[in-house]
């Protein structure tokens, strides 16, 4: 096995005991939860939006090991950035953090489930509070197609 892959698994297992940006936001601006049915996977996120940037970031729920470090590594990423760099999160930078980019696709759905709720918190936030009904249908779209 290469060292490589060590570090990644060992990084999974470490974030998944001590999950980072773990607890609720008892006055946030959003939150949306979200399943993994297969898994059993269920997440929420809770954030705080100040000045069009996501000041606070949480997570909660239970997951497998993989949905856990997945969640914690998409809130360090997401946390200070602004509504539009967080929209332009890609899949692809999740799974990079832990070097999963060639997961089984039975496994990308608790890798991907974060993420999901992610874009989904900010669509439901902007529908809130924008009015480009185009740009949201198009976010819409990018959760609905995550995976
Ligand atoms: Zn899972």
């Amino acid at each position: 096995m290469s060292s490589n892959a060590d570090i990644y698994h060992e990084m999974i297992v470490d974030y998944s005991r001590n999950p980072v940006n773990y607890g609720e936001i008892e006055n946030h601006d959003v939150t949306f939860h979200d399943s993994n049915p297969l898994c059993g996977d269920s997440i929420d996120i809770d954030m705080k939006i100040d000045d069009n940037h996501v000041s606070d970031i949480k997570f909660h729920g239970k997951g497998c090991a993989i949905c856990m470090a997945c969640s914690s590594v998409l809130t360090e990423i997401t946390k200070g950035k602004s509504i539009d760099e967080a929209r332009a999160i890609e899949k692809n930078d999740v799974l990079g953090e832990l070097g999963l980019e060639h997961l089984q696709a039975v496994r990308i759905k608790c890798a991907l489930l974060s993420l999901k709720v992610l874009k989904s918190a900010l669509y439901t936030y902007m529908g809130n509070h924008l009015k480009d009904n185009e740009d949201l249908d198009k976010l819409k779209e990018e959760a609905a197609n995550l995976y």
